[in-house]
């Protein structure tokens, strides 16, 4: 890096905590976008935002971590060569001992941070503790605020010695690590003693999602995760895993599980989104987009769905999902802006109710067009005052009652 002593870098780059930035998931977002075109998707196996700033309302050190998972084959000088050394710096030997086959930084200038500082941590395929970590501070906010206090604490007695914060905070993030893998292994376990269905499953991802194009690695893996059958009636399981929608009940079906994951990467659901669903009905959708780490609102017009599918997230230890029961065209002012929205029932007309209730820069995919008959499932992306409107595919869906 620049030619200084540590003490010098110390001064110039302190420890900081700023408040959280809800604008740091979407710098990730532009990140990730700006990494796959400069490698090629084709070396990529997973992008995941690590790190405080993944955790919403979390005081942070406000520096996107990003763990860039490669294939085997790739090797570090062609991943060197990618990346412009104008705008990344390339560390490969630490101090510390790390898992990094390699460290880009970016941001970091002789004059202090620039706004938007990146580490990007490029590695082979791994299950690697920060993803443990991040995942269980996103379910547990209590922890995430004891964490946040702690950090304050540090900050104030280690504020230029970087070696000191880190070794002080690791004992917390040891034992909060410990404590996600342990859960992660005795669910995993759960699902292997109750899941007849593991093969089926794999079957649809390798029959009906990857041939039709689906190619983002997360929703891949929730599809392959989350056990379909369970928000399927005990009588129609065997067809849980079929290439199409499944009546669950009150004459409502579950969406055939291409334009599950379809719709879900219409959305490009990051942790910690916060998104907003209209129509729960098994609560399947739902429990994709919280397999993910997003902070899921759901409505449902009808209660007995709407039961029904509580009883599907807690069978699953899936907490933390919301849930109402009322009519969708209303959507959840009190909760509202939302990152994402999802409709899965066809409105006549785009519901400009739903669409106030998005965020700038926000994205809503939804099925329109007249009850019985082919639908166009649109996606809109908000941009200030205007709405871009995409037509996606040709679809049917439920009707949305008024
Ligand atoms: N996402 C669901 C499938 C939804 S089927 C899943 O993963 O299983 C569409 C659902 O929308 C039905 O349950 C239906 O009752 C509900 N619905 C229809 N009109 C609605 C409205 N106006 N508000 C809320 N929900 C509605």
């Amino acid at each position: 890096m620049f030619d200084i002593t540590d003490e010098e870098r110390a001064n110039l780059f302190p420890i900081i905590l700023s408040e959280y930035n809800p604008a740091w998931p979407h710098w990730y977002t532009e990140e990730k976008e700006r990494l796959t075109m400069l490698i090629g998707m084709e070396k990529i196996v997973r992008i995941e935002h690590i790190g405080s700033t993944a955790i919403s309302g979390l005081m942070a050190k406000p520096t996107v971590d990003i763990l860039l998972e490669v294939a085997e084959n790739t090797r570090v000088d062609y991943l060197i060569a990618s990346m412009p050394d104008n705008e990344y710096i390339c560390l490969r030997q630490q101090t510390i001992p790390t898992n990094d086959l390699v460290l880009f930084i970016k941001g970091y200038t002789p004059s202090g941070f620039a706004k938007k500082v990146f580490h990007i941590h490029v590695r082979y395929p791994g299950d690697w503790d920060e993803i443990h970590f991040r995942n269980y501070l996103l379910a547990h906010p209590e922890a995430a605020d004891i964490y946040s206090i702690l950090k304050r604490k540090l900050k104030e007695q280690y504020e230029h010695n970087r070696d000191g914060y880190t070794n002080a905070k690791g004992e917390f993030i040891q034992a909060v690590t410990r404590r996600a893998k342990n859960l992660a292994e005795r669910m995993d376990d759960f699902f292997r003693m109750t899941d007849d269905f593991k093969d089926e499953r794999d079957k649809m991802i390798e029959e009906q999602l990857i041939p039709r194009g689906i190619a983002s690695a997360s929703v891949l893996d929730a599809m392959q995760n989350v056990p379909r059958h369970i928000f399927i009636p005990e009588n129609l399981q065997n067809c849980a895993y079929s290439d199409g929608p499944v009546p669950i009940g009150s004459g409502q079906t579950i969406s055939q599980p291409y334009i599950v994951a379809y719709m879900t990467e219409q959305l490009d659901p990051v942790p910690g989104m916060r998104i907003l669903e209209i129509g729960t009905g098994s609560g399947y959708q739902s429990a994709i987009l919280h397999y993910l780490g997003c902070k899921v609102f759901t409505i449902e017009l009808l209660d007995e769905l709407s039961d029904k599918a509580i009883k599907n997230f807690s069978a699953l230890g899936f907490d933390g999902i919301r849930t109402k029961c009322g009519n969708g065209y209303s959507g959840w002012p009190e909760e509202a802006p939302f990152d994402a929205i999802i409709v899965t029932a066809a409105p006549e007309s785009i519901p400009i109710s739903l669409v106030d209730q998005l965020k700038d820069g926000g994205r809503m995919v939804v099925p329109v067009g007249k009850t019985h008959e082919v639908q166009s499932l649109r996606l809109l992306t908000k941009n200030g005052s205007q709405i871009i409107d995409n037509e996606l595919l040709l679809v049917r869906f439920v009707p949305m009652v008024k």
